[in-house]
């Protein structure tokens, strides 16, 4: 069976373990770990999305203590199986309901399923971070190389809808994975804080999340 439940360091008691429920995705970002490796810490993430909600159980009750968060991420974009996504979900909220649950988000769900994912997941999730990368939307098709029209505007209208719908929003950018792309960080603050978001920015490390 292949990694849909994993920690980093590949250890078996983590506070936190993320969840890599497809390796489909929506951009091709530039510094995507995936197109440099095909692991997490030892833990292989390729995978061809043929599996069942109860595969995602058995891989999260095989970490002990419970872990305190689980995270949605991952090599592709999670919200490609929103269904899924949402049954563990409320799995977790039924049977763990002390465990915090964020996801790490392209923010394209919004463009691509036409309607308001931040709704639909309202009170099945706690947090959200979604990727910004850039203040400008040239700059973001040059480093995230979307298969989505207007990509950087949709990611925008994503946080606020988040915002909006009460959940806990972080807008990120991803820093010091080359020496080409100049990001301005100040300016994406700014993008985050006039949608109502948190920022941070999130320095590339090579080993993963
Ligand atoms: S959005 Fe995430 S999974 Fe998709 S290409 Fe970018 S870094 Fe990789």
């Amino acid at each position: 069976m292949y990694t849909l439940v994993y920690s980093i360091n590949n250890t078996k008691s983590p506070e936190t373990v993320y969840v890599n429920l497809t390796n489909s995705c929506t951009n091709k970002c530039i510094f995507c770990l995936r197109e440099q490796k095909d692991d997490v810490c030892g833990a292989d993430m390729w995978h061809d999305d043929n599996y069942t909600l109860e595969d995602i159980i058995t891989q999260f009750k095989s970490f002990m203590p419970t872990p305190k968060e689980v995270v949605f991420c991952g090599y592709g974009e999670p919200f490609l199986r929103r269904e899924m996504m949402k049954e563990f979900c409320k799995y977790l909220r039924a049977n763990y309901p002390d465990v915090k649950i964020r996801v790490n988000t392209n923010g394209h769900a919004n463009a691509i399923f036409k309607t308001n994912i931040a709704e639909e997941f309202k009170g099945l999730i706690d947090a959200v971070s979604v990727s910004l990368n850039s203040s400008d939307s040239d700059e973001y098709d040059k480093i995230c190389l979307p298969k989505i029209k207007n990509a950087h505007d949709e990611v925008k209208k994503f946080i606020k809808a988040c915002v909006d719908s009460g959940i806990d929003t972080t807008a990120t950018v991803v820093t010091g994975f080359d020496k080409i792309h100049h990001i301005d960080i100040q300016k994406c603050e700014e993008i985050a804080k006039s949608l109502g978001a948190k920022f941070r920015n999130r320095e590339f490390i090579t080993s993963g999340y």
